[in-house]
């Protein structure tokens, strides 16, 4: 590739691989509030922990209990006129029980129906065995934000 197309863009350039997308709405999430999901899954284990988030200037700074189990695998039941309405709610977390953190079909559901920032836990409930999503069940990446 010439200088000129490296410089204004000219010609097929292909993306590079680790070329930074687009920052989402929902770019990072506040550490002691990971921190507290850890907690919460742990202590629901072998249940399901199901929230929703808050995030305020693209963080998520709030782990909001709402009635009822956000997701679910096993006993989905979402009380959607139950969910705050509230634009500072941006998706929801939940848990699994297992060694997974990947969307089931009703998870997608979920997704796709409510909010666009979601976050899913797999056991042991760690910082490395969490994965966020946007509304179409795609991996997103979330950076951890110290306050
Ligand atoms: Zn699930």
């Amino acid at each position: 590739m010439s200088l000129f197309d490296r410089l204004f863009g000219r010609g097929r350039r292909e993306r590079d691989e680790d070329e930074e997308p687009p920052r989402r709405r929902v770019w990072g999430i506040r550490r002691d509030v990971l921190e507290l999901i850890c907690a919460a899954a742990r202590e629901q284990h072998p249940h399901e922990f199901g929230a929703t988030l808050r995030a305020e200037k693209g963080v998520v700074t709030e782990v909001v209990l709402t009635p009822g189990t956000i997701g679910g695998d096993r006993h989905t039941f979402i009380n959607y006129h139950m969910l705050p309405i509230d634009a500072t709610i941006v998706g929801t977390i939940h848990s699994h029980p297992g060694p997974y953190a990947i969307p089931s079909d009703a998870d997608r559901q979920v997704f796709n129906a409510f909010g666009h920032t979601h976050i899913i836990i797999a056991e042991p409930y760690t910082f490395d065995t969490w994965i966020a999503y946007d509304q179409h069940g795609e991996a997103v990446e979330l950076e951890i934000v110290d306050e």
